[in-house]
């Protein structure tokens, strides 16, 4: 029996032992985009953590049910397309487009159904219809409030007490502080739709609910999104879902943390201190940044600065020197026999090896812990490139390292870190580094043969030299 996967609720603020509602599948609904703008850094880190994630599930053997929305009716939109004089509809297409090319950029699996609520509007005016008949909630000049306080587990997200709810803003019609709107009474300019309650557009919160049990059911196994999410938003989807189906809504609630700015503050648009992933993956390969977001537990909040993604890549690059110097070890001899010929750094090899995938799968168990995992992944490449700076291993090496190989595969296939072009993503790297230090390719070329002809001639010297200018 293998260990139980465990996973941090929080709802009931606890690990817990992870069970699916059916055996064998995983129902997940993660809050997609609202596409107002480009997809910066922050949001990728969502995206990126449960891309991550759903591939570890499949790569557990679990059949996963993965849906993420696109909210392309909001508030924020329409203010961003009057701004722009453009149509809101049109404006949250471009964006869907542009969001689209950027999951592909980083590397993003294909959700298996992205809702939106344009193509949602029945199925979210029944919801309401439910609620309004169960009494959770009430018609007030064209739009419909939720009755926050009809439901008395209100609060049992998120910690918020009802009676301390107070309004943002003053809306004439609302019964309490705390109702929210799930239909807003059309103003002029603004897309809207028929409805028993007169023409207007569904409310943010609404959305979620109604998009979630029409691809998934009304009880689903876990349902993600940041952080920043848990008040009002999933708090107010649990109440909806709940109170119009009276049946828990999601049985795990999953949150990754926030990535910060210098002195802690979110990164977000209204601070003005974004970075745009376009103008990221211009700079670097998807890679380096899904590799810094998953050295870092999904929980944690994680700062954002300016060495983060070169020493991401830096580490990336010496994962890729380790296996190509695993692979390019020759020999034939029983491993263990070898390491105790060679030393320290191969029995050590050796050791973390045989460990590893053990150490790295508990890791992923325990709550998806990326970071030890990757910890247990980097021991082993510095392991391995130690190894390698032995003349002897080089040639006598290969049965030691051979362990250490079907471990980067393991890695490659657990969390897709490594794609199968990595090596172009190399190149491209190479390439762009050279193109801005001003050096041609070729030039490079003739340094490494001339070190290769350094080497072969047993002038150590002269190859060294070679090897600190390149
Ligand atoms: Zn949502």
């Amino acid at each position: 029996m293998p260990a139980p996967f465990r996973l941090y609720n929080t709802l009931s603020r606890s690990m817990e032992d992870f069970v699916p509602l059916q055996e064998g599948k995983i129902n997940i609904y993660v809050c997609g985009m609202t596409v107002y703008d480009h997809c910066h850094a922050g949001h990728a880190r969502a995206m990126v953590v449960f891309d991550a994630f759903v591939r570890y599930l499949r790569f557990r053997g679990w059949e996963v049910n993965y849906v993420r929305n696109f909210t392309d009716i909001d508030d924020k939109i329409i203010e961003r397309a009057n701004e722009l004089g453009e149509d809101p509809m049109a404006l949250a297409e471009r964006f869907i487009d542009e969001f689209r090319e950027d999951a592909d950029n980083l590397g993003l699996i294909h959700p298996d159904s992205e809702p939106r609520v344009s193509t949602s509007i029945d199925a979210i005016q029944a919801l309401i219809k439910t609620l309004i008949e169960k009494e959770h909630a009430y018609e007030n000049e064209g739009s419909v409030w939720y009755s926050v306080p009809s439901f008395s587990e209100y609060g049992k997200l998120s910690g918020q007490k009802v009676d301390e709810l107070k309004s943002a803003d003053e809306v004439p019609g609302k019964r309490h502080p705390a109702d929210f709107a799930l239909w807003k009474a059309v103003k002029p300019g603004e897309p809207s739709w028929d409805s028993p309650w007169g023409p207007g557009r569904p409310g943010w919160h609404i959305e979620c609910s109604a998009m979630c049990c029409s691809e998934l059911g009304t009880t689903i196994d876990i349902h993600g999104g940041g952080l920043d999410l848990v008040f009002p938003h999933h708090e107010n989807e649990i109440a909806q879902s709940e109170g119009a189906n009276r049946a828990p809504y999601a049985r795990y609630w999953m949150h990754n943390g926030m990535l910060t700015m210098a002195g802690g503050q979110k990164m977000g648009k209204s601070l003005g201190n974004v970075f745009n992933v376009q103008d990221i993956l211009l700079e670097y390969p998807a890679e380096a940044l899904r590799l810094y977001y998953l050295q870092s537990a999904y929980r944690s909040a994680l700062p954002w600065n300016a060495e983060a993604l070169p020493d991401a890549l830096g580490m990336l690059c010496r994962l890729y020197e380790a296996r190509e110097v695993a692979e390019s070890m020759g020999g034939e001899e029983p491993a263990a026999q070898v390491a105790e010929s060679l030393g320290a750094d191969a029995l050590k090899v050796l050791e973390y090896s045989e460990a590893f995938e053990d150490e790295f799968l508990a890791c992923l168990d325990r709550d998806f812990n990326t970071s030890n995992a990757l910890a247990r992944v980097f021991e082993l490449v510095r392991a391995v490139n130690r190894l390698g700076n032995h003349k002897k291993a080089r040639k006598r090496g290969g049965p030691v390292v051979a362990q250490a190989l079907k471990c980067f595969e393991l890695v490659s296939d657990a969390l897709g870190l490594l794609g199968m072009d990595v090596a172009d993503f190399m190149e491209e790297v190479k390439e762009r580094r050279l193109g801005a230090m001003g050096i041609s390719r070729d030039e490079i070329e003739g340094m490494i043969a001339d070190r290769a002809q350094a080497r072969s001639d047993q002038n150590w010297a002269q190859a060294d030299e070679i090897r600190d200018r390149l």
